[in-house]
């Protein structure tokens, strides 16, 4: 029976691992796909942002059924922004302990909806073991206990003591969560994120662990942040020294069987990623003020209890959330965005429809689950007005996607996330969006739009020859990975 190790790298762009591969520089990567296949135009979810792509890997689905909106989103019941960590300054307004909460405990335990099953669950229904690797949607049925540094829980409120997150048999959260197995991980005690062990360097030595304990799990899914935190500073164009640090612990991995061929004889490895990212350009005007655009709106700021405010701004980097809390706001918000012309798309929901508009033009269109059109995903949709607003290409009543990947049910699913009015904007490629207090990348990279730059990842399946549904999409690998799992001689 072979053993699954999925690889999720942070901002893995095809462009720079083909880069990468011509150049000879990541070894490792190059044997898996070599000795397996590879896609480069696998679509993720929208938003681009760790926390909705995660969901949909681990769950299966789009925002509409796991229910999460993205990074950082409005809950209307707690009246409250949720932000799953993006940056001191934003955290510090909320507070630490609220922003803590949220992705330590509420992503998995309150947020996620219990309607749907993660990989882990569904794995471990069937008898199967698997383990989480610093991945930030985990959700299965053992507990683990929370275990803060001494300075974290005091600033947290103590708020996690004989705290318990669920999770599958193995798994860590950095040094936050650690099962038994993985107690003894060297980890460099410089900056925050290094201390807690949310970083590749702990990730790898865990992985390694689990290989050589002669306990691996059925399925290990790694998460490797590292990438991300590189790409946002430098930009796409400059990364490929990140992906080679991604190799070399990717190479650590197969060299823990022995050689690389006992490896890919022994696992079955997919290695993906969440999301691309887009270069940012180098002056204030690559930054779309959305304070200034909206100031006249009395807009919600962050630390501020909802009063009488017209609109709650939730800034996913190259994409928001805007959230009309007024009956009648709406239609002026929808206004006043379609004045700036380095929005690209303005999209909302009506009725059960989709109105969708583009900065400046204010050209239009609408679509609608089930009609006449089938997308190359086999997804039926209406689509009714400019359909070049999303660039699609209808060719003999199917649905062909350009510069924005399975944009209609990603879309769908962002607007329907929520049962709210939302409008969800997103940036022109070099643009970004500015909030008070929110982190800015100019000159580096960035993400969360629909566009293709933040939007396609590469796959790497090594080891089975098991069908990859083509075109390939992030949302369908939980279903590959329990088909290898179900087909008893391949997991
Ligand atoms: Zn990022």
């Amino acid at each position: 029976m072979k053993k699954i190790i999925f690889l999720l790298i942070d901002s893995f762009m095809p462009t720079i691992l083909e880069d990468c591969v011509r150049h000879r520089t990541v070894p490792g990567l190059k044997f898996l796909m070599d000795r397996g296949r590879y896609w480069a135009n696998c679509a993720t979810v929208f938003p681009t942002m760790t926390a909705s792509v995660d969901s949909s890997l681990v769950t299966g689905t789009y925002p509409d059924v796991h229910r999460i909106p993205g990074l950082i989103w409005y809950d209307p019941e707690q009246q409250e922004i949720v932000n799953y960590i993006n940056g001191w300054n934003c955290v510090r307004k909320l507070g630490l302990g609220k922003c803590a909460k949220h992705v330590l405990y509420n992503l998995n335990e309150k947020h996620l909806s219990a309607h749907v099953t993660t990989v882990f669950e569904e794995l471990s229904r069937r008898g199967k073991t698997s383990a989480s690797i610093n991945a930030i949607v985990h959700r299965s049925v053992k507990r683990h206990m929370i275990k803060l540094p001494a300075l974290m829980n005091m600033m947290s409120g103590l708020q996690f003591r004989k705290s318990s997150i669920s999770g599958p048999e193995t798994m860590t959260l950095g040094s936050l969560v650690q099962s038994d197995i993985l107690q003894d991980i060297p980890r460099p005690m410089q900056g925050y994120e290094e201390m807690c062990g949310i970083n590749d360097d702990f990730a790898k030595h865990a992985t390694k662990i689990l290989i050589q304990s002669e306990k691996q799990p059925d399925f290990t899914l790694v998460y490797f942040p590292d990438n991300d935190h590189e790409m946002h500073k430098k930009n796409p164009a400059h990364a490929e020294e990140a992906l080679i640090r991604v190799d070399q612990h990717i190479q650590d991995i197969l060299y823990a069987f022995g050689s690389w061929e006992e490896a890919v004889k022994q696992c079955i490895f997919i290695v993906t990623g969440d999301h691309g990212q887009t270069r940012i350009g180098n002056e204030e005007r690559f930054n779309i003020d959305l304070d200034r655009l909206l100031e006249s709106f009395r807009v919600l700021q962050l630390g501020e209890k909802i009063g009488r405010h017209d609109v709650v701004v939730c800034n996913n980097e190259r994409m928001a959330y805007l959230y009309p809390l007024q009956a009648d706001i709406q239609p002026k918000l929808i206004e006043q965005l379609l004045s700036e012309p380095r929005i690209d798309i303005i999209a909302w929901k009506e009725q059960r429809e989709v109105a969708v508009r583009e900065g400046g033009s204010g050209r239009k269109m609408y679509f609608r689950r089930n009609g006449p059109f089938t997308d190359i995903y086999g997804s039926e949709w209406t689509v009714v007005g400019e359909e070049s607003v999303l660039d699609l290409k209808i060719k003999e009543g199917i649905i062909h996607y350009g510069d924005y990947p399975d944009a209609l049910a990603r879309l769908y699913g962002a607007l329907y996330s929520q049962d709210i009015p939302m409008i969800a904007i997103t940036a022109r490629p070099r643009y970004e969006f500015k909030s008070r207090y929110f982190p800015m990348h100019m000159n580096g990279g960035s993400h969360g739009s629909l566009h293709k730059y933040d939007s396609i990842i590469p796959l790497i399946v090594t080891g089975t020859d098991h069908a990859v549904q083509e075109p390939p999409r992030l949302v369908d690998l939980k279903q590959f990975i329990l088909e290898l799992c179900d087909k008893e001689s391949n997991c």
